[in-house]
């Protein structure tokens, strides 16, 4: 209905590249207890945001994480979110961090099992690596720059990114984390309302292997 409102104006669907989490110069990694990742990109979370760039957190201590009402997910959670932090996990503590720093607070729209099922529909729509390996950019360790990796996204999904960079051990820039806005339903790729305020990412962009 016209006049609804929500406590969020968009979501950002922020993705990870596994091989720049690991090869970071803050962080070493851990693979899940359940298996090394597929050497593609991980979904990091569905952050609700306000369009002038703030955003809620914590919203709601009292809706605490239940895994059994996200049981049917687990295996596809395991493939599509997996946890890189040490110690290694299962992706429960993962899992739990997300929904109760920001799943809560857009619990108005998704539920908690709408929540992760609505985020992981999206990472089905939005093949990163399907996007940049067909314009040539490959996880090979190569560099790229920031514009032919925001180009090639955007040919592929219609929408530009925000690309956030980190750092490897030697201080390359590396492709960490790719964000696409999602409207309030979580189902619809949007163009940004505002793009996060992030440091530059530099001329040249690492692509590291996994
Ligand atoms: P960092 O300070 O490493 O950029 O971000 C730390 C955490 O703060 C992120 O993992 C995320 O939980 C939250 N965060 C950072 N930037 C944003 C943002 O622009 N929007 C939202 N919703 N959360 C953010
Ligand atoms: P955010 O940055 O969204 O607030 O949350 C990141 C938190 O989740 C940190 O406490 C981090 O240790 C934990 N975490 C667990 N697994 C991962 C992972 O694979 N990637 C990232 N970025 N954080 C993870
Ligand atoms: P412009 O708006 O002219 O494209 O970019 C302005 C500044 O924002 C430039 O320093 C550019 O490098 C930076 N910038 C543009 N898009 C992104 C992005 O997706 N990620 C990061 N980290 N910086 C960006």
């Amino acid at each position: 209905c016209a006049s609804q409102s929500h406590d969020f104006d968009f979501f950002y669907f922020v993705q990870q590249w596994p091989g720049s989490y690991c090869d970071s110069q803050k962080s070493s990694c851990c693979y899940p207890t359940t298996g090394k990742p597929a050497a593609d990109f991980g979904i990091h979370g569905l952050w609700p945001n306000y369009k002038d760039g703030t955003y809620p957190s914590n919203c709601d201590p009292s809706n605490a994480f239940k895994p059994s009402q996200i049981s049917d997910l687990t295996s596809n959670l395991q493939k599509n979110w997996p946890t890189l932090a040490c110690p290694s996990g299962n992706g429960i503590t993962f899992w739990t961090h997300e929904w109760e720093k920001h799943g809560t607070c857009s619990e108005s729209v998704l539920s908690q099992h709408d929540y992760f099922e609505t985020t992981l529909n999206l990472r089905q729509k939005a093949n990163l690596l399907q996007a940049l390996t067909s314009a040539g950019i490959q996880p090979d360790g190569g560099s790229y720059t920031l514009s032919s990796i925001k180009g090639a996204i955007q040919n592929a999904i219609g929408y530009t990114p925000y690309i956030e960079c980190n750092v490897d051990s030697s201080k390359n820039s590396q492709l960490y984390q790719v964000y696409l806005c999602v409207d309030t339903s979580g189902s619809d790729f949007i163009d940004c309302p505002v793009f996060p305020k992030g440091k530059a990412c530099g001329s040249k962009i690492e692509f590291p292997s996994f």
